[in-house]
């Protein structure tokens, strides 16, 4: 689906004023947009135990998080930079919750320090984890519904969580070690579209949470469903239905939890900003070989979905509009055939100059950009609540390039002389 009407219709009459002065790529956030879907889905569990914590890794822009902050949300950090990113910004404790995998030692005691909810994804975790938290969650693996997808693997694939049976052994080890709190982890889907699904892999957790809780003889605190709702990234998708996802995990939660009321959490980074956001490029290049190509001023470094994933991104051209459709690909400028934003897209005969949109680069976008070929990464902007449009990233320079390249190389393990006299002094080829 093209961005939501509502950013369309703010963005749109500023687009053309916006390309001519700041020059282009860039991408471009909607604050309100954003602080929308925030608060619709607190209105939806509105007077019950609920917290969202923003998933970091899909919009890790400090001004984004700072809103979102603003508003009540946790921040969901998987790596100490983003534990870094969440204190910086004010998140104290139980703001963030760490939710990693693979997790160091080091990482746990930062994760401690700042007064996250820690989520284990392993048992033997536990022993990287001294002290221990007073609150112990486990991540189940994918399991039933929520197993199957191809970013999280099935139940026999996975890196992630522990397997079904050996979740209560695991809580009777953190009891033994002194954990005197209780929360349960799943993460249910990844970029699911279908409420019945999601909210039946949420309620698999719910329940198994229950069930664990009773067999191990502990409460439990929290159930958190995790993040992946998804969004309409194709034009006939339709969105995601919250409301009705937040009354079944509530339905669940009330039967499998008669007399207690575990907190619902979740680590949703998509669904909130996902939509909000859109890469604007100009048309740099049309040529054809066969295909017809348009190249685009942005490259996969700027947004890597489509060409890693294969995931679906609307284009638009805003000012092309009245010309004939036909198909094209756009490309970007890697040393890479993967590097395409659409391959066979209808579009309306692009040309050099056109502004071309890229929809939906909300998340997981600007934040999985790299800087391959020397295509460094674009510019963030945000549309603010008031109409402003401020810069809230610019664009990485030649100077960011290299800045982590010293002049002379500093030494690290010098050689021994007796090496110094073995070997003999590089010289070139003749
Ligand atoms: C990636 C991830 C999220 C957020 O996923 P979205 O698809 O952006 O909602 C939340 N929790 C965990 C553990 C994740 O790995």
């Amino acid at each position: 689906m093209p961005v939501s009407d509502t950013f369309a219709a703010r963005l749109n009459p500023l687009l053309g004023d916006l390309v001519a002065t700041y020059g282009t790529p860039f991408h471009i956030y909607d604050a309100a947009g954003i602080v929308d879907t925030y608060r619709a889905m607190t209105d939806a569990f509105a007077g019950e135990p609920y917290r969202q914590y923003f998933a970091v890794k899909a919009l890790p822009n400090p001004h984004v998080l700072a809103l979102l902050l603003a508003e009540g949300s946790g921040l969901d950090c998987a790596s100490p930079v983003e534990l870094g990113l969440a204190g910086s910004l004010g998140a104290g404790p139980g703001d963030t919750v760490f939710t990693s995998n693979n997790t160091a030692r080091h990482e746990f005691e930062l994760a401690h320090k700042t007064g996250s909810l820690v989520t284990f994804d392993d048992l033997t975790a536990l022993d990287r984890c001294d002290p221990l938290p007073d609150t112990v969650a486990f991540r189940v693996s994918p399991h039933g519904l929520s197993a199957g997808s191809r970013l999280m693997g099935d139940a026999q694939a996975t890196k992630f969580g522990v397997p079904v049976g050996q979740l209560a052994d695991a809580y009777r080890e953190a009891k033994a070690r002194g954990a005197r709190r209780f929360g349960i982890h799943g993460m249910t889907c990844a970029n699911e579209l279908d409420v019945d699904r999601a909210a039946r892999a949420a309620t698999d957790v719910v329940e198994l949470g229950a069930r664990v809780a009773e067999d191990v003889g502990i409460q439990l605190d929290y159930v958190n469903v995790g993040g992946g709702l998804g969004i309409p990234y194709r034009p006939e998708d339709r969105p995601f239905d919250f409301r009705r996802y937040a009354e079944a995990i509530l339905a669940a939660r009330r039967a499998a939890f008669p007399r207690s009321a575990p907190r619902v959490l979740m680590e949703c980074g998509r669904y909130v900003t996902g939509p909000h956001g859109v890469l604007v490029t100009t048309v740099i290049n049309r040529c054809g070989k066969g295909r017809e190509v348009v190249g685009v001023d942005a490259s996969m470094s700027a947004l890597m979905r489509p060409g890693f994933y294969g995931a679906y991104h609307h284009v638009t051209l805003p000012f092309a509009q009245g010309r004939a459709e036909a198909p094209y690909d756009v490309v970007g400028s890697l040393c890479e055939n993967m590097d395409k934003f659409a391959i066979d897209r209808p579009l309306p005969d692009p040309r050099e100059g056109d502004v071309l949109l890229v929809h939906d680069t909300g998340a997981h976008g600007h934040a999985m950009g790299f800087t391959y070929n020397g295509r460094l990464r674009p510019a963030e902007l945000l549309l603010t609540g008031d109409g402003d449009i401020v810069e809230i990233r610019r664009a990485e320079t030649y100077d960011d390039y290299v800045s982590t390249v010293p002049g002379t190389p500093a030494s690290v393990l010098p050689a021994t002389p007796h090496a110094r006299q073995e070997r003999p002094a590089c010289t070139p080829d003749r």
